[in-house]
Formats: C-alpha cells, sequence, structure tokens
C-alpha cells in the first residue's frame, strides 16, 4: 500500500493543502485537497472517496473533482455516513451553488454515494474499509483501511481525545490522526473535538496497553501558523513513548 499525504493542514495556501490522502492512486480518504494536488489524469484514476465528515475542510474538492470527472465523461464513488450524504446534497449539490452531480448526467451520474455503517467491513475496490466513531462535535468516521495482503492504516479525521473503543476494533501499522494545534491550546482541543501532542500521547498510550505494540503515527490537519510549536511538542513525545511519530507534509508518501 502506497499511502500520499495530499493534504496535511487546516489552511490553504499555495504550500499548505488541505485534508485529503491517496492510496494506491485509487481510493481518496477526505477531499479537502483532491483537485488542487492532483492532475487531471491523477483525478481520473481515482476510483472512490471515503468522507470523514462534512467540514468544509474535509469536504471542498468534492464539487471540482466531478466538474472534472464529468468533463471526461468518468464517475465515482463516495462512500460517508448518512449525515454527510445529506449534508452535501441538500448544501452542495442542490443545484443552486453548482450543478447537481450527484443527478447529472441522468444516464451516470458523476458523483454515486453510498451510506456506510461503522463497525461492519466492507470491501471498497479490493481494501477492507472499517469505519468507527470517532470524538468530534459533529458526527465523524475514521477509517482503518486493509489492504490484500494484511498491511493496514488507521485514519482517525479530525478527532478530540476518547479514541479508546477505536483501539478494539483496528489493528494498523500505520495511524494517520490530527494535530491541530500545540499543547497551550489543549482546552481548545477538548473542547472542540481535536488534538494537541499531549492529547496525542495519553491516546498512543491507550492503544499500546490494549494491542501492546504502537505503530508509527503520521499527524496531519496541522495549524501551519503553529506548526513550529506542534513540531517540538511532537518531536518531545516520541521520544517519550519511543515510537516512531512525524508530522506529515504535502507530498509525503509512506510504503505499507
Ligand atoms: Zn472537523
Ligand atoms: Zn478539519
Amino acid at each position: 500500500m502506497n499511502i500520499r499525504v495530499l493534504g496535511a493542514h487546516n489552511c490553504e495556501s499555495q504550500d499548505f493543502k488541505l485534508a485529503s490522502l491517496l492510496i494506491d492512486d485509487t481510493l481518496a480518504l477526505d477531499a479537502g485537497g483532491l483537485t488542487s494536488s492532483l492532475s487531471l489524469s491523477a483525478q481520473g484514476r481515482l476510483r472512490a472517496i471515503l468522507l470523514t465528515h462534512q467540514h468544509y475542510d474535509h469536504i471542498r474538492d468534492v464539487p471540482t473533482l466531478a466538474m472534472s470527472l464529468f468533463l471526461q465523461g468518468a464517475s465515482i464513488d463516495i462512500y460517508s455516513s448518512l449525515a454527510v450524504y445529506q449534508t452535501v446534497a441538500a448544501h452542495l449539490f442542490d443545484g443552486r451553488l453548482y450543478p447537481n452531480f450527484m443527478e447529472h448526467p441522468p444516464e451516470n451520474p458523476t458523483l454515486r454515494f453510498t451510506t456506510i455503517e461503522p463497525y461492519h467491513t466492507e470491501q471498497i475496490e479490493g481494501y477492507s474499509i472499517l469505519a468507527v466513531a470517532v470524538n468530534h462535535p459533529i458526527p465523524t468516521l475514521g477509517y482503518q483501511v486493509t489492504a490484500p495482503d494484511g498491511k493496514a492504516v488507521f485514519y482517525t479525521g479530525d478527532t478530540g481525545p476518547g479514541l479508546a473503543h477505536c483501539w478494539e476494533y483496528v489493528s494498523p501499522q500505520l495511524i494517520i490522526t490530527e494535530v491541530t494545534a500545540p499543547d497551550s491550546y489543549q482546552a481548545f482541543g477538548r473542547e472542540s473535538g481535536h488534538l494537541t501532542p499531549s492529547l496525542l500521547k495519553q491516546e498512543l498510550i491507550g492503544f499500546a496497553k490494549v494491542k501492546g505494540y504502537l505503530p508509527r503515527v503520521a499527524a496531519v490537519h496541522i495549524n501551519p501558523y503553529l506548526e513550529k510549536e506542534i513540531k517540538a511538542e511532537i518531536a518531545v513525545v516520541a521520544e517519550e513513548l519511543n515510537a516512531d511519530i512525524t508530522l506529515a507534509y504535502e507530498g509525503m508518501q509512506i510504503r505499507l
């Protein structure tokens, strides 16, 4: 499994892109930085997108990708919770902001939505996909993606502390999680459902207790204005836990 980090930040600029991961060129996790990061032909190779939740930085490129695929005569499967589907259908594809690519073109709509239930393994494009609920102010699903060779990555999406129940369901070699802010923002993190380095540390200690090992960890959803502090604090946590924890960046590739 080859994982490419397309967007590792919570702000966009010429250097930073919004939340998006790409697995083996075909499966995307979140759509904050798909069209802004991928060539037109790479967009055409996408087969499916898993959406964690409906916050704008995670769905932003669904309409622009839809236009690109429509013009190529292509279509794509999108998987999400019912809540995300309903919100996207009502607000992005009601025909007011943009063409309704969920129904257009009528013979083969560009976007095919399928709702996904947490805690049931689904086969999607040759991968085993397991969704688990995480802690964020709106319903959010993390996804474990397992390749046919058994290698697995768990992407939390946006989450605050409280992942303990997830560890009963997932056994990844790699966790890609969010670390939005440094520890001086811990109260903000608890309130708004985001992690800081110390909050991540507690979650990882919980993981090791249940699973008996610590996987490699890559942090995304980084606030670029606070990145230096986050990076320094993550380095301390990595040393304390004797674990491989790094900040992800746009274009980073991880091979499992
Ligand atoms: Zn969010
Ligand atoms: Zn977000």
